[in-house]
């Protein structure tokens, strides 16, 4: 039996999760395995509740669990707080505590939402299904960093900081990864410029020796950034620093169509990992039943796959997507097509996978 612990959050993030669960109810059932799911306050409804965004019976629970899934986090009612005290703050503490260095956020365009994508239809032929692995606790985002009183205003600093071992352990992410793909990877660095780019390209190559039957290329982040609108079809796996992955995966994201679709994985290479949405906890359409669930969806298709194995349950959800993509059902961010909500999505994903 695996033990998840289900984050609901803030705004639409309960609405998609609840989504989620009914998924993950009918693979319990298809595929007879047992989850032992319990939901815990985290964001600004800890922040409401008990004054912090993550605490620690939430904590306890998500370090004792096999999987964490999480809907989203913030809204209006908790801008004016600041720093630690935001839930945002929650969702760092969070991946911290729980150790996952490598982020995982695929960008895969579903044959149905072509149209959506703003790429010509030449450049989506082959389709689009990029990988790309961020190392996510590291870099520029902790690095040291601050902001002093200078003649004539201030003088404000980030550091970007990378250790051999950190490298070392997303590198082996990404060609672990690499040999259940298409065998290929990218690292994008920025190593005609900066130190921290060329200790990050010497050591991808080494650890590269390890996995001679994976294809090994670097690229600088400017060129990459190019090369996403302009041919992404030479991309399997990018394999890059937290910053730089940040910003490629939104761009990546974006080809793809829609936001809502996007689901991701955080991993710190046992089986344990956090399973959330790319998106944000929208509270512009909260409570309008608006919300896309398909992000939440897929990424339990993530946890499916990467916490427990169970490939064919994680193909059974993703088939299930496509084929009620297929089938002309769409959300309003979706575009043109049958209208659901999103208790009618989760629904129809449902009833596609079957029992
Ligand atoms: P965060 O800072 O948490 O990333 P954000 O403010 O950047 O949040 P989102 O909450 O992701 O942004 O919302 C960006 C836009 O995308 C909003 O207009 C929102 O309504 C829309 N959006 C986000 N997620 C979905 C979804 N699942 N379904 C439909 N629309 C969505
Ligand atoms: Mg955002």
């Amino acid at each position: 039996m695996y033990k998840i612990a289900v984050l609901p959050g803030d705004g639409i993030g309960p609405e998609v999760i609840n989504e989620a669960l009914k998924v993950l109810d009918v693979i319990s059932k298809k595929f007879n395995v047992k989850f032992d799911v319990k939901e815990y306050a985290f964001g600004g409804i800890a922040i409401d509740k008990f004054g912090c965004p993550y605490p620690k019976e939430t904590e306890n629970a998500c370090l004792n669990s096999d999987a964490v899934l999480l809907g989203a986090v913030g809204g209006y009612k908790w801008d004016i707080l600041n720093g630690d005290k935001r839930p945002e703050a929650g969702l760092l503490a969070l991946r911290k505590s729980l150790g996952v260095y490598a982020n995982l956020r695929p960008a895969t365009l579903f044959k149905p939402l072509k149209s959506a994508s703003p790429l010509k239809d030449e450049l989506l032929k082959d389709g689009l299904d990029i990988l790309v692995v961020r190392e996510l606790t590291g870099g520029m985002y902790f690095g040291p960093r601050g902001t002093e009183k200078i003649d004539g205003g201030f003088k404000a600093y980030d550091t970007e900081v990378y250790e051999t071992a950190e490298i070392k352990r997303i590198a082996i992410t990404a060609f672990e990864t690499a040999r259940k793909r298409n065998k290929k990877i990218t690292s994008v660095d920025k190593a005609n410029i900066l130190d921290t780019s060329r200790l990050w390209r010497s050591i991808v190559n080494e650890i590269s020796k390890d996995y001679p039957d994976v294809e090994l290329n670097h690229m600088y982040v400017d060129n990459c950034a190019m090369q996403l609108i302009k041919d992404p079809s030479q991309f399997d796996i990018i394999l890059t620093s937290n910053i730089f992955g940040d910003i490629l995966s939104d761009e990546a994201s974006q080809l793809t169509g829609s936001i809502g679709m996007l689901p991701s994985a955080s991993l710190r290479g046992d089986k344990v990992g956090l399973y959330e949405p790319i998106h944000g906890s929208a509270p512009d359409i909260a409570g309008t039943k608006k919300a896309n669930p398909l992000a939440t969806i897929l990424s339990v298709a993530m946890m499916l796959e990467y916490s427990f194995d169970m490939k064919d349950a994680s193909n059974a959800i993703k088939e299930a997507v496509n084929k009620v993509l297929e089938d002309g059902y769409r959300t309003a961010d979706l575009g043109k097509g049958k209208l659901v909500n999103t208790e009618e999505m989760g629904d129809k994903v449902a009833e596609y996978i079957g029992v």
